[in-house]
């Protein structure tokens, strides 16, 4: 005989939470009551029973006390009952499954809104009398399509469903109400818990000669599977437990389908699979013994080869002990999980723990999930540790199963996904972007905007650039000229700053000639160096510096005294708005050699001077750079001088007293023949000095 287990037969999440959630109050201690039974199955409650979790009706049966604290079950309770709670000074243990908790945000957000409010579900169940507190006990309870026909037309009506609903049903209604409001706004809140439960049930009754669901008769998710299970015409067994399975109940049956309603625990589950295999093991014997004790009866060879058939069948079909085992601890993986997540599905979690090379993520179920440090982030990180904290909440992506039921997951693929996304959007809009240029490739520049991007050099500026180098570290604005999302092979990005660059250019330009004067003193960068002068940037715009404009004297080539990349002051000589053309002066903004040789010089100064000139009535010498003074022929010497030549020539160096200066005509009077007197003079006066200072002797 074959057995097929649903794999996710059994507690859902929810109730696995709730249940998980008391034994940890009963661990605790103190005086644990649960509003109604925790859950609809007798032999949980009685199990919780024993560990100290008592089921009361109402909150006036606890008696109210320090040590006193109420569970409230998976179903939620309105919020009128928390509120008394709290007034009673009740601990308060709240196992509401978080998708219930989700219709109850929903309804109040709906009433707040002004919705009229419908509930698919039973009036009776304790899940939907809750939701309808959470509307302020307005929300009108329907449970079939010939009751929503009866409502009467509103404005606006706002539709959910109890969680454990059939879904076929729920859209039957909803197509029931459409006529029946001016605005409706529709919430499918079935779990889908629930309906996967209902389609795997669906799966493994095909070809089955039975179909056994097992379940307290209380519960309404039960109920709907067995009777989903009815509906595919197999035959179908609702069991509380394994002590109601009927003696015969395999009889003739070769594929039995097996599955479980989400209140219905682990234990109940494998006790039906052990009585099944024994019921089978007996009906084996049986048969083996009919047919040692009838041989001649039955035709002998036919009945034997059949039970060797069957024998053989029930030992590979039924699950051994150790694999049924696994098929639990598989189940439980599935049942952790409120909506089992497949790979590819991008869920969120909680860091329960951060170590260096991996993270452990709570994603909501039993299993846990593991980031390894590769799959952290899209930057190369030393520790997990430098990204998440204990109790973050982070979205992660689901790579893989792992066989113990821990899910290997990414981070990095999330912000991979985002930051494409993002990029995406960006690029359709044309939008400017920034980025970190983090180093050169063949044929350009790779920029990190969230993820690698490529700048082709081209792109770089609105010219040719020579050296790419100078841009590595630097953080620019950027268009995306190509975008490629390609999975397999990885996507492509394409930057361009050309563009940028020439806008921003264009705007400087602008700018540079509405505020331009002539006169006017500004700093600027030596951009290029040329044989008759130098280009300077202005910030915006270039404008000319003529050598002869660089200094006061003769500059021989601009890069005597420039370098590119130099910052200067020039003086705006003049402008041509026409031609865009800006003349600079360098010159204008130094002191002229008079100047300073005004501030340097004084008449009765002897100082050294060169012979640069000589003409018949004396001689010419520059004591600075486009400083001369003139040695006229009656100062050359203390005797009658025919020619200045023969006193002095060309390129001489001779020292020279300045006898006068005239700032205003820029002439400077020399004298060579003071000088020499002087020198005479003070020799002289040495030698008597020296007389003296023998005769004292
Ligand atoms: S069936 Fe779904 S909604 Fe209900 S308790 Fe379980 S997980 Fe929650």
């Amino acid at each position: 005989m074959q057995t097929r287990l649903a794999r996710n037969a059994g507690f859902c999440a929810g109730v696995r939470r709730a249940v998980k959630i008391a034994e940890e109050a009963a661990d605790e201690g103190g005086r644990w009551y649960s509003l109604g039974p925790l859950v609809h199955n007798d032999a949980v409650v009685d199990n919780l029973k024993a560990k100290g979790i008592i089921p009361v009706n109402r909150l006036e049966d606890i008696q109210v006390g320090e040590d006193a604290g109420v569970i409230i079950r998976s179903h939620g309770v309105p919020p009128e009952i928390i509120e008394q709670a709290r007034e009673k000074g009740l601990g308060i243990k709240d196992a509401t499954c978080p998708l219930v908790k989700r219709v109850h945000e929903i309804v109040a957000s709906l009433r707040g809104e002004g919705y009229e409010i419908v509930v698919y579900g039973d009036g009776g169940h304790p899940e939907v009398q809750a939701i309808k507190g959470w509307s302020d006990n307005q929300a009108r309870v329907i449970a079939s399509v010939d009751e929503a026909c009866q409502l009467q037309v509103v404005d606006k009506l706002g539709v959910v469903s109890q969680t454990t609903k059939d879904e076929e049903e729920f859209y039957a209604i909803v197509d029931a109400l459409l006529p029946l409001a001016k605005e409706i706004r529709v919430f499918n809140t079935i779990c889908s818990a629930t309906r996967k439960r209902q389609q795997t049930a669906r799966e493994i009754s095909l070809g089955a000669d039975l179909i056994v669901v097992l379940g307290d008769p209380k519960s309404s998710n039960t109920a709907t599977l067995a009777r989903e299970c009815k509906n595919t015409g197999v035959k179908t067994l609702q069991l509380r437990d394994a002590s109601e399975i009927p003696a015969n109940c395999l009889q003739g049956v070769s594929t039995v389908a097996i599955t479980a309603g989400a209140s219905t625990p682990d234990w109940i589950i494998k006790e039906v699979l052990d009585r099944m295999t024994e019921f089978e093991e007996k009906n084996q014997q049986e048969l083996e013994q009919e047919t040692i004790n009838e041989p001649e009866i039955n035709s002998g060879q036919e009945k034997t080869i059949g039970n060797e058939a069957v024998t053989e069948e029930a030992i590979t079909q039924l699950a051994s002990e150790e694999e049924r085992e696994e098929s639990f601890a598989k189940m439980e993986a599935e049942m952790a999980d409120f909506e089992t997540p497949s790979r590819g599905d991008i869920i969120k979690g909680t860091v329960i723990q951060v170590q260096d090379d991996e993270v452990m993520v709570d994603v909501g179920g039993k299993s846990e999930g593991i980031i390894p440090l590769r799959e952290m982030s899209l930057k190369d990180i030393n520790s997990a540790k430098d990204l998440v904290d204990v109790g973050d909440e982070i979205e992660v992506m689901v790579l893989k199963w792992d066989d113990d039921g821990t899910i290997l997951l990414s981070k990095k693929k999330v912000d991979s996904q985002k930051v494409l996304n993002k990029l995406g959007e960006d690029f359709n809009a044309g939008s400017i972007i920034e980025g970190t240029v983090t180093g050169t490739v063949k044929g350009g520049l790779l920029v990190d905007v969230g993820m690698v991007a490529f700048l082709p050099a081209s792109h770089v500026e609105d010219g040719y650039v020579k050296n790419l180098d100078q841009y590595i570290g630097r953080t620019l604005q950027f268009k995306i000229i190509e975008f490629n999302r390609n999975k397999r092979r990885g996507s492509q990005i394409v930057l361009s700053r050309k563009e940028l660059v020439a806008e921003e250019k264009n705007r400087l330009k602008k700018e540079f000639w509405e505020n331009i004067e002539e006169g006017q003193t500004r700093l600027g960068r030596v951009r290029r160096i040329v044989d008759y002068g130098a280009f300077i940037d202005l910030g915006g715009f270039e404008g000319l510096l003529h050598v002869s404009e660089m200094e006061h004297r003769r500059v021989e080539h601009p890069s005597d005294i420039l370098n590119e990349g130099d910052e200067i002051d020039v003086y705006i000589l003049a402008l041509d708005h026409e031609k865009e053309r800006v003349s600079l002066s360098r010159k204008k903004l130094l002191k002229s050699p008079w100047e300073i040789a005004q501030e340097k010089y004084h008449e009765g100064d002897i100082v050294e001077g060169t012979v640069v000139r000589i003409a018949p009535f004396g001689a010419f010498v520059e004591l600075d750079p486009g400083v001369d003074g003139l040695v006229h022929i009656s100062q050359m010497a203390n005797y009658r001088v025919e020619k200045p030549e023969d006193v002095v020539s060309v390129n001489e160096k001779i020292k020279i007293k300045i006898i006068s200066i005239d700032p205003e005509q820029k002439r400077i009077g020399l004298s060579i023949k003071q000088v020499q007197d002087e020198e005479e003079a003070n020799e002289v006066q040495q030698y008597l000095d020296e007389q003296e200072d023998e005769n004292i002797e």
